[in-house]
């Protein structure tokens, strides 16, 4: 039992939120044990995040440009290919 890459990035940027229950940081940690692309994306996310703190965009646009590159890095690893689900 896991979670697909989907939830895990989903978990990541609810965790920056302190919106994560126990549970679900038990499976995002399981996840990032064996998935790198998911370890990447969370660093990337970091530093993102850290950056837009830097220069003190609004709240809608990191949002905005998180879901961006979310979007860009799922085309990018092209393991999802619009198969419409499980
Ligand atoms: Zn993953």
């Amino acid at each position: 039992m896991g979670i697909t890459c989907k939830q895990a990035t989903d978990y990541i940027l609810k965790k920056e939120e302190g919106r994560l229950t126990l549970r679900q940081r038990y499976h995002l940690w399981r996840h990032l044990a064996v998935c790198i692309f998911c370890r990447l994306f969370q660093k990337q996310n970091k530093l993102i995040n850290a950056s837009l703190k830097q220069h003190g965009t609004h709240d809608h646009l990191d949002e905005e440009f998180k879901e961006t590159v979310i979007k860009a890095m799922n085309d990018d690893s092209g393991t999802e290919k619009e198969t419409g689900g499980l």
